[in-house]
């Protein structure tokens, strides 16, 4: 019986995770329960490339005993003390795996399997303003709406919250959750049943949208050798850079009030792979010395105000350059801007983009560097 559900979850998170209207950069995860352990995906593998022996097995006892404990209020030491009781309730066997960071809010489903994505149509209408009452009018009593909210334990928190009142009002627990600037949860106890809420999910949210982000005529610059690219590359001290332009990214760069609606982040995945503050930056066609005059001073002005670098810089009129330390991060910063400028269209039937709050944003800059630093520490 448990070999089978972990085959089906092994499935279906190959299959989510390949399907890029729901799964990019590797982000989103999946999960299994009996009434002991949960399976979890492992923090930084690939849904994709899922294999059962990669889950992580987790002592739903001690996952359960989190909630009876007090917990520091400065962010930063809470999370590193809820991590380690995550660590402590790993299975005897599974020390070298290291569990989801949203392994508590699975485990608190109470659903036999758990689909977390982040969808470019969904976050459609959780990044924009109308949201919660577009969710609310489709939706209605199916859905669980839950405001946006730092990631980890606060997050898990509202969410357990949220549930017990949901499941005293409809005396049944709630399969779909809405996370605002951030993604959605679904529960079924078969994997049918996750298709299932997805399919309608997917299709209710489909016959409200107004257009989709027009990709077509796109110019990608791989090799990217031109002026402005070498001025990146050399402000960034020698990072690799690649350049995309495509109609909708065409009409995003005319000028800064077209480029607003991706001038900040709506989910954390945007902060994490294409960073919280993408440049725009007005230069004048031609005069190669002009350009590179504005590009210095919008980049140095950038660092000064934010402690850190950009890895989205647009150029009015041109496109945008993403700036990674090689090849591959520079074209994840890409593809993330690209799912901001996709969501950023879908939202515009509901009202417009809505930001993550600065002090979100703020947040999961401060818990990248935490998490780098561990890695490099050799604890991650
Ligand atoms: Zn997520």
């Amino acid at each position: 019986m448990e070999f089978t559900s972990i085959q089906d979850l092994t499935a279906i998170s190959r299959r989510y995770g390949a399907d890029p209207d729901y799964v990019i950069a590797g982000g989103g995860n999946t999960s299994f329960k009996d009434e002991t352990t949960l399976y979890i995906k492992g923090s930084g593998s690939s849904l994709a490339e899922a294999e059962p022996e990669r889950f992580v097995r987790m002592d739903r006892r001690l996952l359960s005993q989190i909630w009876e404990k007090a917990y520091p209020e400065e962010p930063g030491e809470r999370e590193k003390a809820v991590l380690a009781d995550m660590m402590a309730a790993r299975v005897k066997g599974e020390e070298q795996k290291r569990p989801s960071v949203e392994t508590l809010l699975h485990d608190l489903l109470p659903f036999a399997f758990v689909v977390h994505t982040h969808p470019a149509l969904v976050n459609g209408l959780t990044c924009s303003q109308e949201g919660e009452q577009a969710a609310a009018e489709l939706f209605g009593g199916e859905i669980i709406w839950i405001p946006s909210t730092n990631p980890g334990y606060v997050l898990s928190r509202r969410v357990k919250e949220a549930m017990d009142t949901y499941t005293k009002r409809w005396g049944r627990p709630g399969a779909i959750i809405f996370l605002q600037n951030h993604g959605i949860f679904v529960g079924a106890d078969t994997t049918s049943g996750v298709d299932e809420h997805y399919r309608r999910v997917m299709e209710t949210i489909k016959t409200r949208i107004k257009r989709r982000a027009d990709l077509s005529g796109e110019v990608s610059v791989y090799d990217c050798s031109g002026a402005v690219c070498r001025i990146l590359s050399s402000l960034a001290g020698g990072k690799a850079v690649r350049f995309l332009r495509n109609n909708e990214i065409a009409f995003l760069v005319r000028d800064s009030r077209s480029f607003f609606p991706v001038s900040a982040p709506l989910s954390p995945d945007h902060i994490v792979y294409a960073g919280s503050d993408p440049l725009f930056v007005d230069v004048p066609a031609g005069d190669v010395g002009e350009i590179t005059r504005r590009l210095e001073a919008a980049w140095k002005q950038q660092v000064e105000k934010t402690g850190r670098e950009p890895k989205i810089a647009a150029v009015r009129d041109l496109g945008v350059f993403g700036i990674g330390g090689v090849d591959k991060t520079a074209g994840l910063a890409l593809e993330l801007f690209t799912d901001a400028v996709k969501v950023a269209a879908y939202a515009e039937a509901f009202g417009g983009v809505r930001f993550m709050p600065p002090s979100h944003v703020d947040f999961i800059n401060t818990w990248e560097v935490e998490q780098y630093r561990s890695k490099v520490a050799g604890v991650n």
